[in-house]
């Protein structure tokens, strides 16, 4: 299976994050979402992980299915959260055994907001022993572009995204609007002398009110212009708005030299085909 490493660097990736779905009705969304997506030939999907009860089973079920349905890797995140050093060398075996070659390394947040139970306090202690395993996975971790909500000031904030990084391959970031954040943000990871990849996550807002929950939790800056055109429209009409003004904020981070873009989708392909259709159309991609 295709390491997400390898395919950095050579020409812009687009890549796609889903949600493990909670039922059969939205499983089969999930699954129509994929078939219609896979026509875009992706360079990767990734799929997350909720951080209590079988979370990390229902991505790993997912991941695994994708590997072995589709021609493009896919990618699993693991979080610290109330993970045991056992626990994570399981899965990661299972993961290997699955010919799953790409992990995304995260903290994850406890849904009560209390601190984080487990072996793991911090991303970067995972990093560490998803690299020591021998399947010799591609590591990605996250980046936030506004500075994550928990860290003491921008400087800490990327001194420890700077040296998590120097451990991994490359990092996908937090959903942001502005393209200057994400350009800030890699001039000052280069300061620090390090310069992996950083895809940044972009997010079609098809959901406005939803965004501005994640985005409260996050610690992303929304365009309020933008948010309140979109809140006046529905259905295909803020979709298609949705779509091209993600697909402006993707062009001019490629104009900055982002080397791919990774599209939140919500498990929904509409907006995600039309992003990619205006960016292939004038060459981006
Ligand atoms: P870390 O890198 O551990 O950083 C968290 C905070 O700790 C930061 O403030 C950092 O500066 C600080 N810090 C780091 N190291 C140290 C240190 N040694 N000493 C002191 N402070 C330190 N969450 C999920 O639950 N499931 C998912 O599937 C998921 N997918 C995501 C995908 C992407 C692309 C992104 C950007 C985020 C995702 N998240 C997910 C959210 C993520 O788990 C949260 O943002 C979490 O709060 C931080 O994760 P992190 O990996 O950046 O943490």
């Amino acid at each position: 299976m295709t390491r997400i490493s390898d395919l950095l660097g050579g020409g812009a990736t687009l890549s796609f994050e889903f949600f493990p779905p909670a039922d059969e009705v939205a499983r089969k969304q999930l699954d129509e979402t994929l078939d219609e997506l896979a026509a875009l030939a992706p360079s990767f999907v990734s799929v997350t992980c909720g951080v209590g009860g079988d979370g990390h089973d229902r991505t790993r079920d997912i991941v695994r299915g994708i590997c072995s349905d589709w021609p493009f890797p896919a990618m699993a995140h693991l979080t610290c959260v109330g993970h045991t050093r056992a626990g994570v060398a399981a899965l990661l075996d299972d993961y290997a055994a699955a010919g799953v070659a790409n992990i995304l390394a995260l903290a994850g947040d406890p849904p009560d907001g209390s601190a984080i139970s487990g072996d793991f306090r911090y991303a970067a202690e995972l990093v560490e022993v998803v690299r020591a395993h021998p399947a010799g996975f591609s590591v990605g971790v996250a980046a936030h572009p506004e500075v994550h909500p928990r860290s003491v000031d921008r400087d800490s904030d990327r001194r420890h995204l700077a040296a998590k990084l120097g451990m991994a391959d490359f990092a996908v970031t937090q959903f942001f609007f502005d393209p200057a954040a994400y350009v800030r943000l890699c001039a000052e990871l280069a300061q620090r002398e390090c310069r992996r990849p950083v895809i940044p996550g972009v997010m079609p807002v098809i959901w406005p009110q939803s965004i501005r929950r994640y985005a409260a939790m996050n610690g992303s800056t929304l365009p309020e212009a933008l948010f309140a055109r979109l809140e006046a429209l529905s259905g295909a009409d803020r979709i298609a708005a949705a779509s091209e003004a993600a697909a402006e904020l993707s062009q001019s981070l490629l104009d900055a030299g982002a080397p791919g873009i990774h599209l939140y989708t919500l498990n929904r392909p509409e907006a995600p085909i039309r992003i990619a259709e205006m960016l292939r159309s004038c060459g981006s991609l």
